[in-house]
């Protein structure tokens, strides 16, 4: 395994920040810096990481919330890559004040994700897929080689994400799990937005969702 993945739960409702290393090469891409990007640099420096990307599931305001702590503490800005249909919440402050919420304000994405899209991490290659639903704009990360998904807020462990908030749907957010998520091999992991670690497998049999 040349990646690391080093899962933190942070922000007011428990969110998974992912930072992931490559042990080879030392480069770093932080998954949704959810809130505190202090703490998730700390994280990356006290590895000898340098964090070169920030790949953003969907623009919801606690996965988006430590953009701005990240970026205070970095001389040379990584890239932040989202799907150009969460544009909209991104500028909205991942709908903070829907919530009661206040995030820090962070510069525009300089990447804007397509579906297929494949992005370099070190030695490894992730693949972009466009998994709407929760927001219109959801993506997900596969890497075939480490077998592992980052898979934001699509999919939990024994649930799948809400549909109630502004640009939700529920008949989208199923399609967008059968055919992106339940399509890859059982053993696949799978690293939420929320909660504990799961595979493809476990959810193919056990969630009550699908
Ligand atoms: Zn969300
Ligand atoms: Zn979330």
């Amino acid at each position: 395994m040349s990646l690391e993945i080093i899962p933190l739960v942070l922000g007011p409702v428990g969110t998974n920040a992912y930072l992931v290393g490559d042990q080879q090469t030392k480069s770093a891409a932080v998954i949704d810096p959810a809130w505190d990007g202090e703490l998730i640099l700390q994280e990356a420096n006290r590895r000898g990481w340098v964090i070169q990307q920030i790949w953003l599931t969907h623009a919801h305001f606690d996965h988006i919330g430590g953009i701005a702590g990240l970026l205070k503490g970095m001389s040379v800005q990584p890239e932040i890559a989202l799907h150009p249909a969460d544009f909209p919440l991104y500028k909205a402050q991942g709908g903070a004040a829907l919530f009661g919420m206040h995030i820090p304000p962070s510069p525009e994405p300089s990447i804007s994700l397509k579906h297929g899209q494949l992005l370099p991490l070190g030695t490894q290659t992730f693949e972009v897929r466009h998994c709407p639903g929760h927001t219109p704009g959801h993506v997900v990360f596969y890497c075939s080689a480490e077998k592992v998904m980052f898979c934001g807020d699509v999919i939990f462990w024994g649930g799948i994400g809400r549909t109630d908030l502004p640009g939700g749907d529920y008949a989208t957010l199923i399609r967008s799990i059968r055919t992106h998520i339940l399509s890859l091999p059982n053993h696949t992991r799978l690293l939420s937005g929320h909660g504990g670690e799961t595979t493809v497998g476990v959810e193919r049999s056990d969630n009550p969702f699908l």
